[in-house]
């Protein structure tokens, strides 16, 4: 937007960024789409929205996998952050959304910056050390970590010793800063309950942890300004994306725009609190920048019962064979109204189908042909001051106020039910009014309540613009425009 414009107020937004060794999963899929709602609501609002996503792309385990299919770091990490690319378009992702990967040079020189200013600022010196690290998690592991000697996310993973001298991050510097932080900002963590987590966390005490390994060992990243020897740690280097994609460290322009002076939210997954919500929130405290200041935690997709998805339980559930088979928004959907908001949720293929039939091909796809046939057959158009007394309605305040409670918690469940609460509404109302049969009798009594309908299905289109984008551009035209749908919009299925 334009400076003349006068917005809402600036709103940052952005996802964590996978790890680029495999396709990604449905745990991706949904911070991806859930993201994208609440970066397109935020514009509908009036905020002025930068929404920022990519792929991390160094780290042991990608050094790995690329010699395991015999190619160049590079085009092994090409390969997957294409993956990931043409997945977000598949899922109907804004075009708007920046996307930074963390070989681009860009990236790069703002991590190099931002490892000076640390360092500069006394929290990076260099120790002789020996741990156990589990590729698998990039991730250095103590022995509390540990059930029966391996990492309890990669049992089959053998721990790697380290024993070299490393530059190590003073993070048990920021224990009283990182308490006083999450004490006097409640909702910085999104739910409590992954705050309290952080809290718990902290107060076991920090570890200083090791942020460079020697390039011999570990050549694939960043090397460390002045000692080419070493190598960043993975994470330390991709969380500073958040901030480089805002052209860090200039601190002007972008930087100044959404970072300082907007809201800044980032989405993870429960497996990635302890990053977002602690270590970088540390390394910002270092670089004397300004906290995040919410961090939005899913849960978990899980298999039927609660167990993990994998490949050799043959229950990974890939989101771009659900789109094929039922459309983007039918993921959509899935993720944003039937996985819970915070806490794990089951995936099974049944599960989905049933939240499909009902809620797109029975609910939203039915009401809409049922009501253009209607409209379009008596001939009746869209009433726009119909629609303004309508908005004055008891239901329909009810309604943003249950959406706008959705957003303002970050309960997408809750937003998005609320749409479904006024398709049930408008369903209601034919059943109990029956205006195809009062138009025979009563022609101006039945036009006024199919108009009335069509000013409902109005505001259903506009509020799912965020949510479900493409059904809603659809409803929106054959709302407008009163034309009946060629074909249903969810077919059911069977
Ligand atoms: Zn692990």
């Amino acid at each position: 937007m334009s400076d003349t414009q006068t917005t809402k107020g600036n709103f940052y937004i952005t996802t964590t960024l996978p790890y680029v060794n495999a396709e990604p999963h449905l745990g991706h899929a949904m911070e991806f789409i859930r993201a994208d709602v609440v970066a397109r609501y935020k514009k509908i609002q009036g905020f002025d929205v930068f929404f920022n996503t990519g792929t991390d792309e160094h780290g042991m385990k990608l050094y790995e996998g690329a010699k395991k299919e015999g190619k160049t770091e590079q085009e092994y990490v090409d390969f997957y952050a294409g993956k990931v690319k043409e997945l977000l378009k598949l899922m109907g992702i804004s075009e708007e959304v920046n996307f930074i990967r963390t070989t681009d040079e860009k990236h790069i020189q703002a991590t190099k910056a931002f490892w000076n200013k640390v360092s500069e600022n006394g929290y990076i010196y260099k120790k002789n050390y020996k741990a156990k690290y589990c590729v698998g998690c990039e991730e250095e592991k103590t022995d509390s970590d540990l059930v029966d000697g391996k990492c309890p996310i990669h049992p089959n993973r053998e721990l790697e010793i380290i024993e070299e001298e490393n530059y190590f991050f003073k993070y048990s510097a920021f224990e009283d800063r990182l308490t006083k932080f999450y004490e006097s900002n409640s909702t910085f963590v999104i739910p409590d309950f992954r705050l309290n987590e952080m809290k718990e966390f902290v107060r076991h005490g920090l570890q200083d942890f090791s942020i460079s390994r020697l390039k011999t060992k570990m050549p694939w990243g960043i090397e460390v300004p002045g000692d080419p020897d070493h190598i960043m740690y993975v994470w330390f280097d991709a969380l500073v994306n958040y901030i480089a994609t805002l052209g860090y460290p200039d601190l002007e322009g972008d930087f100044k725009k959404y970072w300082i002076e907007g809201e800044t939210v980032q989405y993870c997954g429960k497996d990635n609190n302890r990053f977002q919500s602690s270590m970088w929130q540390a390394m910002l405290m270092s670089a004397d920048l300004p906290n995040t200041n919410h961090v939005i935690i899913d849960g978990f997709i899980t298999g039927e019962g609660g167990v993990k998805m994998s490949k050799s339980l043959g229950n990974v559930a890939n989101p771009k064979d659900l789109i094929a088979e039922y459309g983007t928004d039918a993921l959509r959907y899935f993720v944003l109204r039937e996985v819970g908001a915070f806490e794990d949720s089951p995936f099974t293929e049944e599960r989905f189908k049933a939240s499909y039939n009902s809620g797109l091909a029975n609910g939203l796809g039915n009401l809409v042909s049922r009501v253009m046939r209607m409209a379009t057959s008596n001939g009746v158009v869209l009433n726009g001051k119909i629609s303004e007394e309508l908005k004055q309605s008891d239901l329909v305040k009810a309604f943003y106020e249950k959406q706008n409670k959705g957003f303002a918690s970050y309960n997408l469940q809750i937003a998005t039910e609320a749409v479904w609460d006024l398709i049930s509404f408008a369903d209601k109302y034919i059943q109990d009014n029956q205006p195809f049969k009062t138009i025979k009798v009563d022609k101006e009594k039945g036009e006024r309540e199919l108009g009335e309908l069509l000013a409902y299905l109005d505001i259903i289109a506009e509020n799912l613009l965020p949510i479900l984008p493409e059904t809603a551009s659809k409803v929106s035209n054959y709302v407008k425009n009163g034309i009946m749908p060629e074909a249903p919009l969810f077919l059911r299925k069977e």
